[in-house]
């Protein structure tokens, strides 16, 4: 009998909806499951393809049918392809594409265990250096000395020596000696698969575990403990303040699900910037963490990712996509930051690690727990909470105080400078953020008002002076800075606004120092690899200083005696018309608030919040600590609004070159939405994005399954081709 395999192309069109049959050859039924990844031929090409299923009959006559070029290996486990059908359906994408994310990383680069050829200390070799009667010592010089009969050069007794003390070494640390030594039977040498560990640089105080929980902390661990060794699905809202131990809970529970043979997945926002985390998992699990994030390479990736498939490693740490690790027995998944916007994904599907992770949980009977200081408004709504009120030890939260800047000018408020300048006298160390990288918002020309614009996008062009060029923040087009107008060629050409490259030179020529000095951390000091690392060290070790720069700098960073906090242009946020911007405007100040005043010698710290809006709740709020009051506020108004979580909102966007083409293909799909109880907005003009004209629908619906099947069904009618359609379930 011949058995028939259903397999999911990975290909990117909508179109082509699988699964298709291919007979399985005899050479390959052993090995072939669910999950398998198989190299198929299809329409004419080779693409890689994921079983699905598996059959005895097919309709076809399995003659007929195409085989496999091959498989490959590993596959997926079976639980990510039954979690990729849940994804394709809840976020109106494929499962092909839902595939494509949890392949094993480097699958369709070709990736392979890594083997090397490695060296070690044969017996001979160990009997010839104990032998050994004068050390040949460190000079290096005549070479030649005798070794328990055996000579030796000075150069090959360092060699063995190394293999003896540090064990086997990849042969490429000296080829051609290595053989030689090999030749005479002292060493051996082997191919080896060797794994590939990725190196964590750990920031922040290294710390070991507490000897005792604060009676906060141990309710919460009591409580998520008792529902891990229950096995079934538990979901938590751990609301902590900045500083009050929540990654110490997180710790235990881990080790709690450990203990029950369970395994751990816990996400955090970006492993660049919060390698604390990471280093604390680390530090407490040793080899049983696996790290996986896209900074590490290829092959460091794979290796990580078999880790867990064999079990070896059985706790993940990594960001939103470390969601489909493949961890079988699933006992607790981690969201740390639980507000942090990195946790949605931007390319299609469009998923939310958060909510993916309560899905899997639910798969596996795990345990889900969401950590915030600032926490959603649909956690805090949903779910029950575990609260921990205070700073461990005590320590107090910073003094905010909100300052007006209506009628000033320049870019700091004279209070503002004055503490800078204070901090700098006394010393100390102070985090300001502005979220706004670059030199200066946008250029024009004095004489005619041209404004300098991207020729894809209808946004200003940034200056980036180190760079002398200007660049679109959305496409990456770049020019140079013009030296005159090309309209009316004038050669007055203003600068306006402020953003933190400019913000450093003006700090650093104020105030900075060699004992003094003024860091930089925002995206363009990310995007170097290791840059962002690299910067928050040097911060923290030293004794005094100031970091400036955009969200990045309010991330989970936990570095001792940062005495103030200064946030520039507090509303920048609330100005996008967008209904989580009183959200995102109460987390950011309320997160670099929680970066001042930490470690044990705390005062406590100081903020200032420099704003035009200093009458809005958010900052208001945000500047009392007032977690729980702007959740109560935010909730009501939504509510009201019936935006998330009491309703459900689905945004689909069309895209065209074409001039109109977007904004006729909104009309049309709106004419053919039919949702039961929702109600369907727009179309709704966007700004022009990488050359493409844009047209916004956004469906208000009552209930998610109805309305997204209902959106799901609408887009898969096939529209113009020239017109590009995508959906965004719950948009961030
Ligand atoms: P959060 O994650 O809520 O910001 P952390 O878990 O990072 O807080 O804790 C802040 C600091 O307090 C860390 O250095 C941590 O090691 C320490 N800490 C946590 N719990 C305790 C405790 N029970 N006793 C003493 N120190 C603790
Ligand atoms: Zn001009
Ligand atoms: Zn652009």
């Amino acid at each position: 009998m011949t058995l028939i395999a259903q397999v999911e192309p990975l290909t990117t069109a909508r179109a082509r909806l699988g699964p298709f049959d291919y007979r399985i050859p005899p050479e390959l039924s052993d090995s072939v499951c669910a999950g398998s990844v198989l190299v198929i031929p299809f329409a004419g090409r080779e693409l890689l393809g994921i079983v699905v299923g598996l059959a005895a009959t097919s309709e076809v006559p399995p003659a007929r049918l195409l085989a496999p070029r091959r498989a490959i290996d590993p596959g997926l486990p079976a639980e990510l392809v039954e979690l990729a059908g849940w994804l394709a359906a809840e976020y109106c994408s494929t499962r092909a594409r839902s595939l494509s994310l949890m392949l094993p990383p480097g699958t369709a680069g070709g990736t392979r265990p890594r083997a090397r050829l490695v060296a070690a200390l044969g017996a001979a070799g160990a009997a010839a250096l104990d032998g050994g009667g004068s050390g040949a010592g460190g000079g290096g010089g005549s070479g030649v000395g005798p070794a328990g009969g055996v000579r030796l050069s000075a150069v090959q007794r360092k060699l063995l020596e190394r293999l003896r003390d540090e064990g086997p070494l990849p042969a490429s640390v000296a080829p051609a000696a290595l053989r030689r030594l090999e030749g005479r039977g002292l060493v051996e040498l082997e191919q080896r698969v060797v794994g590939r560990r990725p190196h964590h640089a750990a920031v922040g105080a290294r710390r070991a575990g507490p000897a005792a929980l604060e009676p906060a902390q141990r309710d919460a661990l009591t409580a998520i403990g008792a529902a891990v060794a229950a096995g079934v699905k538990r979901s938590f809202l751990l609301h902590g303040v900045t500083g009050s131990g929540k990654t110490e809970v997180y710790l235990r529970a881990a080790a709690a699900a450990l203990e029950g043979g369970r395994g751990v997945i816990v996400l955090v926002p970006e492993i660049g910037l919060t390698p604390q985390t990471v280093g604390r998992f680390i530090d407490r699990f040793g080899d049983t963490v696996a790290v996986l994030h896209s900074r590490l390479g290829a092959g460091e990736r794979h290796d990580e990712w078999l880790r867990l498939r064999r079990g070896e490693a059985r706790i993940c740490v990594g960001p939103r996509s470390a969601v489909f690790a493949p961890i079988d027995r699933l006992g607790l998944i981690v969201v740390d930051e639980e507000h942090d916007p990195s946790y949605k994904h931007e390319g299609d599907p469009r998923y939310d690690a958060r909510h993916v992770a309560e899905h899997r949980a639910g798969t596996h009977g795990a345990v889900l727990v969401v950590g915030s200081a600032t926490p959603r408004p649909e956690s805090y709504h949903r779910l029950p909470r575990l609260r921990l009120p205070s700073r461990v030890d005590g320590g107090r939260l910073p003094e905010v105080e909100v300052l007006d800047m209506r009628g000033t000018r320049g870019a700091l408020h004279a209070r503002t400078a004055d503490a800078l300048a204070e901090l700098r006298r006394g010393g100390g160390k102070a985090i300001v953020l502005l979220n706004r990288r670059g030199w200066s918002n946008f250029l024009f020309c004095v004489s005619c008002g041209r404004v300098w614009g991207c020729p894809l996008c209808d946004v200003s062009l940034v200056l980036h002076r180190a760079e002398a060029l200007i660049a679109c923040h959305h496409c990456g087009h770049r020019e140079p800075v013009p030296g005159h107008c090309p309209d009316c060629g004038s050669t007055s050409v203003a600068r306006h606004g402020v953003g933190t490259e400019r913000l450093e030179h003006e700090l650093a020529g104020a105030l900075g120092g060699p004992d003094h000095p003024v860091f930089r951390l925002d995206g363009d000091v990310a995007g170097v690899k290791g840059g962002a690392v690299a910067v928050l060290r040097r911060f923290e070790r030293a004794p005094s200083g100031v970091l400036i720069g955009t969200q990045m700098v309010a991330k989970g960073h936990d570095f001792d005696g940062v005495d103030l906090g200064v946030v520039l242009d507090a509303d920048a946020t609330l100005r996008f018309p967008d209904f989580r911007s009183e959200e995102r405007t109460f987390a950011l100040v309320a997160q670099l608030a929680g970066r001042a005043g930490r470690g044990p010698a705390g005062r406590g710290g100081r903020v200032l919040v420099q704003t035009i809006a200093p009458g809005a709740s958010s900052i208001a709020l945000a500047a009392r600590h007032d977690s729980d009051g702007f959740l109560a506020a935010e909730l009501g108004r939504r509510q009201a609004l019936r935006y998330p979580p009491f309703g459900e909102l689905i945004r689909i966007v069309c895209s065209s070159e074409e001039p109109g083409a977007a904004f006729a293909a909104a009309q049309g799909l709106r004419a053919e939405l039919v949702v039961p109880g929702a109600c369907v907005l727009g179309p709704a003009p966007l700004f022009r994005l990488r050359g493409r004209e844009r047209s916004q629908l956004v469906v208000k619906g009552g209930e998610r399954a109805p309305t997204v099947a209902a959106v799901g069904a609408a887009v898969a009618v096939p529209g113009r081709r020239d017109v590009a359609i995508s959906v965004d379930v719950d948009p961030q």
